[in-house]
């Protein structure tokens, strides 16, 4: 369970696992596709932030 803000009726709703209809691995996170109590269809990015494979460098 989690809360998100829908843009369809502008509401902070609590999404239950029941509503949820899809779970997608991109290249950016994880892609949460649910159904809002007001009906609409929604997604949303979640888990791991892509992976910066970028090294920081510490000048000595
Ligand atoms: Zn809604």
């Amino acid at each position: 369970m989690f809360d998100h803000h829908c843009t369809a009726c502008a509401q902070r709703q609590l999404i239950f696992p029941s509503q949820i209809t899809g779970v997608a691995n991109t290249d950016h996170g994880i892609v949460v596709s649910f159904t809002c109590a007001c009906g609409a269809g929604q997604t949303m990015l979640t888990g791991r932030r892509k992976a910066s494979t970028e090294k920081v460098t510490l000048a000595a």
